[in-house]
């Protein structure tokens, strides 16, 4: 009775290093259940997933990005995204015994290396097998799937060289082939992508959305991912770097770099007069620009070396980040001469765990 290829509920889970990711698929007239139990703890799966929009202390549902009318393996359904800190994987998994999920679900689908990493306790505390797949097959497969079903999910940034008057605007991606994939979670990945099962990976760094929050945790005393992104948007880096016009006092005309470029992050503080008149804000603003902009840079020369055009920007470092996703969309059209392009996903940090339910 249940469908053969999915199994119901479909789960899918992304462990990242710092974050997991789940979508759970809600299919819109469920199967006849084969028992009266599996028709209970279904129900109260799905009351508990659907209902909530907080799970414990740390986990959260982001209602916004819930996916109604979906069509998966032939069922329509609704798509719900939840996540957590991995490092709430032990609470996570007594929730889910407490729910009974361990006697109705036997597979969850799973990437991430903490598919890797949790696969023991998984069968030890829930006694669910995970069905792994590899992260970036998923994450293209989810990335690609999302466009198809969701008409506005890719966007850039209009008036991306002026930042203070740039802002979102839809992005038709239906062709979407070749683009450069940047996925920015604790670290990052850079990818060449050509065609659906096209792809390479072709650089990363280890200086991405971990070592924003790590930093910035150091510096300010920051608690959270959100706190230091509102601290940021109240600092001015300017104050802590050292600009090309600290420098030179203007632009250094002969290449062309104008006076308000950044020469060299943190430069100023090996003064400790400086070192006192900086502000937390001042501190998380300079950390945020220079992991972003350190990242727009190696992603720009693999879209020139790969002669692509298009360069995706995904991964949960851009949750409620609008400094670092118009700094990409600027960065990305000044130093091309406007040939290059930012995009951007909605679903942002979602795309792996989505993949691994429309790959099983
Ligand atoms: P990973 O799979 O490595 O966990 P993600 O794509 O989930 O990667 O991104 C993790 C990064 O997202 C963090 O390093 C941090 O910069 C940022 N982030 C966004 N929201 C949060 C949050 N609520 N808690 C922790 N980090 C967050």
């Amino acid at each position: 009775h249940l469908s053969a290829q999915l199994p119901v509920p479909a789960i899918g889970v992304d462990v990242g290093g710092t974050l997991t990711k789940l979508v759970y698929f809600e299919p819109n007239d469920e199967d006849e259940p084969a028992s009266e139990v599996e028709a209970r703890v279904l129900k109260n799966i799905r009351r508990y997933l659907t209902k909530n929009s907080a799970y414990g202390k740390t986990g959260h549902r982001d209602i916004h990005l819930q996916m109604d009318n979906v069509e998966i393996h032939n069922k329509k359904g609704t798509l719900h995204f939840i996540r957590f800190p991995t490092a709430e994987m032990g609470s996570f998994l007594q929730l889910a015994k407490s729910k009974g999920m361990a006697k109705l679900l036997t597979t969850v689908c799973a990437t991430g290396g903490g598919a890797f990493k949790f696969e023991e306790e998984f069968k030890r505390e829930v006694n669910i097998r995970l069905k792994k797949f590899d992260e970036l097959d998923a994450l293209i497969k989810g990335i690609l799937y999302a466009d198809t079903q969701c008409k506005t999910e890719c966007y850039y940034y209009e008036n991306a060289s002026d930042i203070s008057l740039s802002q979102k605007a839809r992005f038709d991606f239906s062709q979407p082939y070749p683009f450069i994939l940047v996925n920015i979670g604790s670290g990052v990945s850079i990818l060449a992508v050509r065609g659906a099962n096209d792809y390479k990976r072709i650089s990363g760094t280890s200086l991405g959305g971990g070592t924003f929050l790590g930093l910035c945790s150091l510096l300010t005393g920051c608690t959270t991912f959100e706190e230091a992104i509102q601290l940021a948007t109240k600092g001015d880096h300017t104050k802590v770097d050292k600009l090309v016009r600290d420098i030179y006092g203007g632009d250094y005309e002969r290449f062309g770099l104008p006076g308000s470029l950044v020469a060299s992050s943190f430069g100023q503080m090996n003064s400790k007069e400086r070192r006192v008149s900086v502000t937390r804000e001042d501190l998380a603003n300079a950390t945020l620009v220079t992991i972003t902009n350190n990242i727009g840079l190696i992603a720009r020369m693999c879209a020139v070396n790969e002669k692509i055009d298009k360069v995706v920007f995904v991964g949960n470092f851009l949750r409620v980040n609008p400094i670092s996703m118009k700094l990409l969309a600027f960065a990305m059209d000044y130093w091309s001469d406007h040939t290059l392009k930012a995009l951007f996903l909605e679903h942002e940090g979602y795309f792996g765990c989505l993949g691994t339910i429309l790959l099983t």
